[in-house]
């Protein structure tokens, strides 16, 4: 007899695994629906609720959230007076949001090249950056491994700079045994959907003052100061920065877990260098990221590519994985190389470290809810197609 024509012939596929995925639970989405139904949708209470529980998570210091991590730093830029013909030190291995707000309120950036180990900037190389046109450095903390903040702060003071941290990937981190949040200058968190815990789009800033906090809501809201039932003033340029309630209540149902989210990204991190340990994946000679399981959240594994023992590119190895069911993705092009970054004098061959890392890097699925079985499967696959593709 003949199996039914349903029956299974091959074993099922297994789901698509994507590279990230927040985690939503189902207290948050009740959460938001009672927001849709109090009738206040905008600012408001909820956006004080998350405001004082950040502020707490920082060690007390005031803190305000905005509609993205971007513009915290073009905003904290602007409440350190950096302007035109100032110039801001950052890293060309960034999300070009980092550099493109330099730009955004009138400054220079200019790129100090990494260290291949951490991906971050590399400090040992910001000091000859320095010129008197600089006013302020922007480090990256790349996939949630922080900067040397000993290190950072100390050229910070001896040139007198102020430091916006661009902390987007960094929340839940710490430095020294101190959040990264904590402690410091400026710093700037976001919450977009890929980072570990989200608001959907938001971030928020962490401030040093009560000047500051005041200048900083002007600048979120058209710059308005309301006084009393009917009063009113502008003094300042400011944009539309605000975040909404229903947005701040999903960030009020995530604060709560990002202890536990960050103990599951470091279990599979584990997972990752312990597969990679194997014979066979050891001699691929991929370079993986520090092992690190004090200081960073491990908001992304990233692997560096082989490139000289590679016969395909990338964006082939990433088309392969993408038929085996895997997603990845690449975080991120060296931002010196963006057309406009040339128009600026930069050029191929200024940053030769973050060329050649950015040229191979590859972030490979992590997150929460991922499964050990999930890690066994991304490294087989990987290991397997590069295997096939070695040059002889
Ligand atoms: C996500 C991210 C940003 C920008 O955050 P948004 O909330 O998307 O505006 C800036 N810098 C880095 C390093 C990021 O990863």
């Amino acid at each position: 007899m003949s199996a039914p024509a349903s029956a299974p012939t091959a074993k099922p596929a297994a789901p698509y695994l994507p590279m990230t995925r927040p985690t939503i639970d189902d207290e948050t989405i009740s959460g938001v629906a009672e927001v849709l139904r109090s009738g206040w949708l905008t600012s408001g209470p909820k956006v004080k609720e998350l405001e004082a529980k950040l502020s707490d998570y920082c060690g007390g210091r005031p803190v305000r959230v905005f509609n993205s991590g971007t513009c915290t730093m073009e905003i904290a830029l602007r409440l350190a007076g950096v302007g035109s013909g100032h110039e801001v030190i950052t890293t060309p291995l960034s999300w070009v949001a980092t550099s493109n707000v330099i730009l955004e309120v009138g400054a220079r950036p200019v790129f100090v090249d990494i260290d291949p180990v951490t991906r971050n900037i590399d400090l040992a190389r910001v000091e000859a950056a320095i010129t008197p046109a600089t006013r302020a450095i922007i480090p990256v903390d790349l996939a949630g491994l922080p900067v040397d903040r000993d290190r950072l702060y100390a050229i910070a003071k001896k040139h007198n700079l102020r430091v916006v941290e661009d902390a987007a990937q960094s929340f839940g981190s710490a430095w020294n045994g101190k959040k990264i949040g904590a402690f410091g200058d400026f710093v700037s968190f976001s919450f977009h959907p890929n980072k570990n815990i989200t608001t959907i789009e938001g971030g928020a800033l962490v401030l040093n003052n009560e000047a500051e906090v005041k200048l900083a809501e002007q600048y979120r809201l058209q710059g308005v100061v309301r006084t009393g039932f009917d009063g009113m003033e502008v003094e300042v340029v400011g944009g539309k920065f605000n975040l909404t309630d229903v947005a701040a209540r999903v960030g009020l149902g995530q604060l709560p877990r990002i202890d536990e989210f960050n103990a599951k990204r470091r279990e599979l991190a584990r997972a990752y260098f312990a597969a990679f340990e194997a014979p066979a994946a050891r001699a691929l000679s991929l370079q993986l990221p520090p092992r690190d399981f004090n200081s960073t959240n491990w908001h992304m594994f990233q692997v560096v590519l082989p490139e000289d023992r590679l016969a395909l590119t990338r964006a082939e190895v990433m088309a392969q994985l993408h038929t085996a069911g895997i997603g990845t993705g690449v975080h991120y092009p060296a931002i010196h190389r963006f057309a406009v970054y040339r128009r600026l004098g930069w050029k191929d061959g200024d940053l030769p470290i973050a060329e050649r890392v950015c040229r191979s890097i590859l972030t490979l699925p992590l997150f929460p809810a991922m499964t050990l079985g999930d890690i066994a499967r991304v490294v087989d696959a990987l290991t397997g197609i590069l295997q096939r593709h070695l040059k002889s």
